[in-house]
């Protein structure tokens, strides 16, 4: 099969199931296979090169491909210790957990898993578990954000405000509360900002209010929605929204699975809007899905209150994740955050982030861009049937428009089966190495492929 294109096409039709792919919708051109990258640049297994704005699909790659250290730091790892269980310490664990939170003032313990999904689930336990040690052994439920995504396994996907990831996938777990998004364009309020008064976080304290806050334990929210249409709150959102959760006692968690380690051109997301979490969680960029590794980090007051002994029981927290012990993860995660800091990566992120931004803003003079969204290099386009009736662009148009872009060398992401009648945003995420050049090749096919599809 070594080197036949064709076997190897076959044999992924036989035997692999794709994720979020319709399987008939790969029949007689098969899938796409990947050999190797470096920088932005990805070569499939035809020797087709692409651009990938996508970082790997999913928000991932973010210091890009092909980078010989942290493969090196891996492997040096893998040689001296693979693996004991997180239950003891160990080197990289160590001096990433110090690194990490020098990161994120007010923030200190480091608790590490491999998905993103996996630490927002660790987030709830605590604050689950947290319930009985503080004696209020109702305080339990999470709010979540419609739009916001965070994760598959079902207690992440039960807090996930997307009708079309959750479809079939029932029943959920109990003690998930959704409340509206804050999507200015298609303000929840029919509202427009700063007129609006914020009606979209005073829903918020009113759904506390009617919960119980005796019931409520704590809220999670991306810091700007990425999969559910790339979505950064309005400036004061999340100082409103923290002092709401604080009246209440609720702990705010942020999931900076897709924004965290620089996405958006600080360290962490939410370090635009002068908050700070109690809970955060991050996993793709921690060490741009080199290796598998995800970490949920606290406060060192949630830490502390595990220490006590409420009564008969012991007040650990009783939660392990095998493979949080898997030393290499943390290794990449290291050589991945001096890479960040060495090359100024967020400099960089901040100026292409800027440029990407205006361009695709030159772009929303077309007739059906409705709206451009963004920070730093986390950038959607919304595309509408016409800019007065803001009607969603039909998710079939816009796979089209990314198809066309790929088959001319540019990868791009998409909302996909996220929120019915609503798949209609264009992503566009390349890695912190990205050049003015790139963003030309990026907006310059963009421009060509929604010109052939739409006209
Ligand atoms: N949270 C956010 C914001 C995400 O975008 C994702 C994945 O796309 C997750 C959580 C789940 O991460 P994972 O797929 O690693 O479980």
């Amino acid at each position: 099969m070594k080197h036949d294109p064709a076997a190897y096409a076959a044999a992924d039709m036989a035997h692999v199931w794709h994720h979020l792919v319709q399987h008939q919708a790969l029949a007689g051109k098969g899938p796409m296979i990947v050999v190797e990258g470096e920088g932005l640049k990805l070569r499939d297994i035809n020797g087709k090169e692409y651009l990938d704005a996508t970082s790997g699909g999913v928000w991932c790659v973010n210091v890009g491909y092909g980078r010989e250290r942290i493969a090196k730091a891996v492997y040096e790892q893998l040689r001296a210790m693979p693996y004991y269980a997180a239950t003891a310490g160990n080197i990289p664990y160590i001096e990433f957990a110090r690194k990490l939170v020098s990161h994120m003032p007010g923030l200190s313990r480091v608790y590490l898993s491999n998905s993103g999904s996996e630490a927002n689930e660790k987030a709830y336990k605590m604050i689950r578990a947290l319930a009985h040690i503080s004696g209020n052994t109702t305080k339990k439920k999470i709010l979540f954000r419609a739009r916001d995504y965070h994760g598959t396994t079902l207690g992440a996907l039960s807090s996930t405000g997307q009708a079309e990831r959750k479809e079939w996938f029932g029943p959920f777990v109990p003690g998930f509360v959704e409340f509206p998004h804050a999507c200015c364009y298609r303000c929840a309020f029919g509202k427009t900002y700063p007129g609006c008064d914020l009606d979209c976080v005073k829903a918020v304290d009113r759904i506390i209010r009617e919960e119980g806050p005796e019931t409520v334990g704590g809220l999670i929210v991306e810091p700007i929605t990425a999969g559910g249409g790339v979505i950064p709150p309005v400036a004061e959102y999340y100082t409103e929204l923290a002092a709401v959760c604080r009246n209440h006692g609720v702990l705010l968690i942020m999931d900076e699975v897709v924004c965290g380690m620089g996405r958006t051109g600080t360290m962490l997301g939410y370090q635009h809007y002068g908050v700070t979490p109690d809970i955060v969680t991050m996993a793709k960029g921690v060490a741009s899905a080199y290796m598998p590794i995800s970490v949920t980090v606290t406060t060192e007051d949630l830490f502390t209150s595990f220490l006590h002994d409420p009564g008969d029981k012991l007040a650990y927290f009783r939660d392990i994740s095998t493979y949080g012990g898997c030393a290499a993860g943390c290794s990449a995660a290291l050589e991945n955050m001096a890479i960040i800091e060495e090359e100024n990566l967020l400099d960089n992120v901040r100026a292409m982030g800027d440029y990407l931004l205006a361009g695709l803003k030159e772009l929303g003079k077309l007739p059906y861009v409705g709206d451009v969204r963004g920070k730093g290099l986390l950038c959607g386009v919304e595309l509408v049937e016409d800019k007065a009736s803001r009607k969603p662009l039909p998710e079939g148009k816009v796979i089209q428009v990314v198809g066309e872009m790929a088959a001319n060398g540019v990868l791009v992401g998409r909302t996909n089966r996220s929120l019915p009648g609503h798949n209609n945003i264009i992503n566009i995420a390349p890695a912190y190495v990205v050049t003015r050049d790139d963003i030309d090749v990026i907006l310059r096919a963009l421009r060509a492929a929604m010109t052939k599809v739409l006209g």
